[in-house]
């Protein structure tokens, strides 16, 4: 069966470029029946925090990116990593080198005179005993001709001389393993089918493929997706705004919406351009993956995030509004409409959560004053208007969208010679306290009769 990972180092926030990667990983799990296995690669300790570790794991938790076996923490792995080392001494494909850096400057300087690329050129493969006082690497003895090929599924045929690649340390002088040995042994013990990551780690993987053949273990499959890229085609950092995925969450992008982005990145389907989760998982084909890198394009995830929003049933979407009602607690929602009857009158034009909270607002404060250029503009002079507007929506008692277009047909008869408008404007800012809110029947609809009354009267005072 199949078996993808994804394997982050945590040495900083889960950037959506990783994001991408874990996608794809998980993608082709899912379509494939297969598991998805998270690993943390912990080994540079210098540079990891569990700070990293626990924004990884509640962003993939965010996205729904689910795993089904780890997290695996190569820290808690050194055992296994001794285990094996010591094995492929004793088998001879890994070898003590007890060279000095002198030594191996002294080396490297003699290949750059004989005009020949600096590389370890196995000196200690013959050279056995031990020396005194020094702690020794430990080298894989790689092979010394014919090719490594990676059949990418993304890249498709590379070749590797083996005569490029020297001895590669696999333990240092202190015992640890080195990050391409670990990631060896773990994806054999993980029985990883597929291996999709970054293409930075593409020249990695010709020495993987060797280590793995010298332990008699079967080779997975490879796949190096491309990196993203901003909107100027240079490599995607903080100055193009958010790299973070934590970071999109809290702008208001859906979980979903953000991976059809991502997925859409370097990969095809047609001409379609909206997918639900599961028409990624139905479509999706790591192989149909291009190797060029894609560019990033902040409208589009924001187009995407508001067509996702008007997919969403009103349930769910007030459940996803819920913490980005910042502000309010729990007794001011329950004072209001409930957040399921608000959410529709708002999900067309909101691009984001953040923009529909924004809107969600005024049905549950009052505007404490109209904005003041809202104020003078639609306000100043229609005292007359509200009054006239409180008595008639007073005898409404059946108080529907309906019978409150209604009423304002009539006041508008009465003092704008029918224009709509003229009356909308002036109540809307009394009620919402800016000039823009949805249709205002609605509005005071969803609002209530109670708060309506009481917001028209206060703005007359
Ligand atoms: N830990 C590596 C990284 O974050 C990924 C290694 C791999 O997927 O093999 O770049």
């Amino acid at each position: 069966t199949v078996r993808t990972r994804f394997a982050p180092s945590p040495t900083g926030y889960l950037h959506i470029g990783g994001v991408r990667t874990a996608l794809f990983s998980w993608l082709h799990a899912r379509q494939q029946q297969g598991q998805f296995i998270l690993r943390i690669e912990d080994t540079d300790l210098e540079r990891s925090t569990p700070e990293a570790t626990a924004a990884i794991l509640e962003g993939m938790q965010w996205l729904g990116l689910d795993w089904d076996e780890g997290p695996f923490y190569q820290t808690q792995r050194m055992e296994r990593y001794r285990e094996v080392l010591a094995q492929m001494l004793a088998a001879g494909t890994a070898y003590h080198c007890y060279c000095s850096k002198e030594e191996l400057d002294l080396m490297r300087e003699e290949q750059r005179t004989r005009g020949e690329k600096p590389r370890y050129d196995g000196r200690c493969r013959q050279r056995p005993e031990a020396r005194p006082g020094v702690s020794p690497v430990i080298r894989f003895r790689s092979p010394d001709s014919g090719e490594t090929v990676v059949e990418d599924l993304v890249h498709g045929r590379v070749v590797f001389q083996n005569s490029e690649l020297d001895d590669l340390i696999i333990a240092r002088s202190d015992g640890t393993p080195t990050y391409n040995f670990c990631v060896v042994v773990d994806d054999w013990d993980m029985g990883i089918t597929q291996v999709i990551r970054g293409d930075d780690h593409l020249n990695n993987t010709p020495r993987q493929m060797q280590i793995l053949q010298a332990l008699g273990a079967s080779v997975p499959q490879y796949a190096h997706v491309p990196m993203i890229l901003g909107p100027d085609k240079q490599k995607l950092s903080k100055r193009h705004g958010a790299v973070s995925v934590l970071e999109y969450r809290e702008q208001g992008f859906l979980p979903d919406a953000l991976l059809n982005f991502l997925v859409r990145l370097g990969w095809s389907h047609g001409d379609q351009e909206v997918f639900s989760r599961a028409e990624m998982i139905e479509h999706f084909r790591i192989g149909e993956v291009h190797k060029a890198a894609s560019a990033f394009n902040p409208e589009k995830l924001l187009w995407l995030n508001a067509q996702h929003l008007q997919t969403l049933s009103a349930e769910e979407l007030a459940r996803q509004l819920r913490p980005y009602l910042v502000g309010l607690d729990d007794a001011a929602i329950a004072a209001g409409p409930a957040v399921e009857k608000v959410v529709p009158l708002l999900q067309e034009r909101a691009k984001t959560l953040v923009d529909m909270a924004a809107a969600a607002k005024m049905f549950y404060v009052a505007p404490e004053t109209a904005e003041e250029k809202d104020r003078s503009k639609h306000l100043a002079g229609q005292g007359a208007l509200l009054q006239a507007a409180w008595h008639a929506l007073e005898q409404v008692t059946d108080w529907t969208a309906g019978a409150v277009h209604t009423v304002l047909q009539a006041l508008a008869q009465e003092h704008a010679e029918g224009k709509l408008g003229k009356v909308a404007q002036p109540l809307r800012v009394a009620v919402a306290g800016c000039a823009v809110s949805p249709p205002l029947d609605q509005t005071l609809a969803v609002l209530g009769r109670e708060e309506t009354l009481r917001r028209l009267r206060r703005a007359q005072d």
